[in-house]
């Protein structure tokens, strides 16, 4: 399968070279050529577990990868899931289901690409004939940085340099980056909020006096954010994997199509659940939930994408983000794939913060999506009575996604059987969730996880309780036009 450009001034690449590069040469993000259809593999696949129906979704776009080798590296990084089960759904209600996407090694979504990117990264790079060492820049609101710093670390050939913004992530976020182990790894603060932050990074892949003097070095960049199609691919799989279970348990039909709620930041994971439904997933709505920070909740509703607005601080901080990277991925699709406009509306964004689409391609974006926002407020109380109702704690991105479920389903009668999709742990966020459950206003997370625990009975993962006792090792703050000058610098070895 061939990879091209959204923006349409690169050469087309395979998915090796494509997960290698991250980004393409003109800035665009990759595509694949066309979607695999499978269609006609939905009744096979609900025999297989996750790693074989991981093996199956993915190969059907990395074509050039060895099909035995790939399945192991999918047993692999599943394996690290507590019970070997990387997407296990909990039915809370009739019709209703949780899909719990947080046992893997830091307890986010995140884990169910980045436990596999390095060996797809790796690999690609093997295939394409790239001898360079891979620099790997990340720019997290959170999780992506734990949970790529966790995948990297001490791979062979691969350095990874995380960037966060300081006062954008939670305690336990930050502890559990500053106290990352591992030979080849780095960890920055960067001042601001994450769109500052990703900008910054942005602005270095873009840079071509930077990669020539990397690539001087022996060194290419590559990227572990969700503009990379390797961290897309292995996320269609758990659309596919919770339909498969839903039928296997004899909840649903095959064919019957079925509704995802999915907690939206920067638009990676609920993209992927569109290429699920492009690949033949019976899907009816995909609902794109968010947190204050609704851009995406309006430019559905409006057909402008504006991120000239305030910028708010939440307790779902991985949802606080302006500017969804992979939304351009989405909007290429609706304008009939047309890079001209597309690169005309990405200019737009880049240098007026807004662009809009057609109405013909707005009635599109309706058929596909439903998408509503959440205020702080409301994501406390949801918090709270599902706790009553059902005694499930919800971590608040995972908060977010449910009142917007409840509103969809209010507004339009829509009964479909349903798959909230929950992104991280609860640990990750114990003062905010411990607020919702009982008012108490902690300021010492472990202290808040410890009480949440005597209140839900639900263990503490030892992912949270381990990071007590580590050394923190990164603690430096800079300002976003330093972090070229970082990244120059940890790639000489400095
Ligand atoms: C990253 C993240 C999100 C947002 O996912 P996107 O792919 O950026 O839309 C939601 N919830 C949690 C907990 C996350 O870590």
């Amino acid at each position: 399968m061939q990879f091209i450009s959204t923006r349409g001034k690169s050469v087309a690449e395979n998915a090796a070279r494509a997960i290698s590069k991250g980004l393409a040469d003109d800035g665009g993000l990759f595509v694949p050529e066309t979607f695999p259809d499978l269609t006609g593999k939905l009744s096979d696949m609900i025999e297989m577990d996750y790693s074989e129906r991981a093996a199956l979704v993915i190969g059907s776009y990395l074509d050039e990868y060895e099909k035995k080798e790939l399945l192991s590296a999918c047993v692999k990084a599943y394996g690290l899931f507590d019970d070997g089960d990387a997407a296990p759904l909990v039915k809370t209600d009739d019709g209703f289901f949780i899909m719990e996407l947080f046992h893997g090694p830091t307890l986010a979504f995140k884990d169910l690409a980045l436990t596999l990117l390095p060996y797809l990264l790796r690999r690609g790079s093997d295939i394409s004939g790239i001898t360079e060492d891979i620099l790997i820049l990340v720019a997290t609101s959170g999780d992506t940085g734990k949970a790529a710093l966790e995948g990297f670390r001490d791979k062979e050939g691969i350095k990874i340099m995380v960037f966060y913004p300081s006062e954008g992530v939670s305690d336990m976020q930050k502890l559990q980056m500053s106290t990352q182990e591992g030979d080849n790894v780095k960890v920055i603060a960067v001042k601001g909020n994450f769109d500052d932050c990703q900008t910054a990074v942005k602005n270095v892949f873009a840079d071509a006096d930077t990669a020539e003097i990397l690539k001087t070095a022996g060194v290419i960049t590559s990227s572990a954010n969700s503009i990379n199609f390797g961290r897309l691919v292995p996320q269609i799989v758990y659309y596919f994997s919770a339909y498969c279970d839903l039928v296997s348990s004899g909840e649903i039909k095959l064919g019957e199509k079925i509704n995802f709620v999915v907690p939206t930041g920067n638009f990676g994971n609920i993209l992927a659940g569109y290429y699920a439904e492009r690949m033949g997933l019976p899907i009816g709505k995909l609902i794109c939930a968010s947190n204050s920070n609704n851009v995406l909740t309006d430019f559905f509703s409006t057909g402008t994408y504006d991120a000239n607005r305030e910028f708010y601080k939440t307790m779902s901080p991985s949802m606080d983000i302006l500017i969804s990277s992979n939304l351009e991925r989405l909007v290429f699709e609706v304008s009939g794939r047309n890079f001209e406009l597309t690169a005309k509306r990405m200019a737009e964004l880049r240098a007026g913060g807004k662009y809009s689409v057609s109405e013909p391609e707005k009635a599109m974006l309706k058929n596909d999506f439903y998408a509503a926002c959440c205020k702080e407020s409301e994501c406390t109380a949801t918090i709270a009575s599902f706790f009553q109702e059902y005694g499930y704690v919800l971590d608040p991105h995972t908060a977010v996604a449910v009142k917007v479920s409840s509103d969809y389903k209010k507004a339009t009668g829509d009964d479909k059987c349903t798959v909230v999709l929950s992104t991280a742990s609860p640990y990750k966020f114990p003062q905010s969730v411990l607020y919702a459950l009982n008012g108490e206003r902690g300021s010492d997370a472990f202290c808040c996880a410890e009480k949440l625990y005597s209140l839900s009975a639900d263990p503490i993962p030892q992912q949270i309780t381990s990071l007590k006792k580590k050394e923190k090792r990164f603690t430096e703050v800079i300002e976003p036009s330093e972090v070229r000058e970082a990244v120059l610098k940890f790639a000489a070895g400095k």
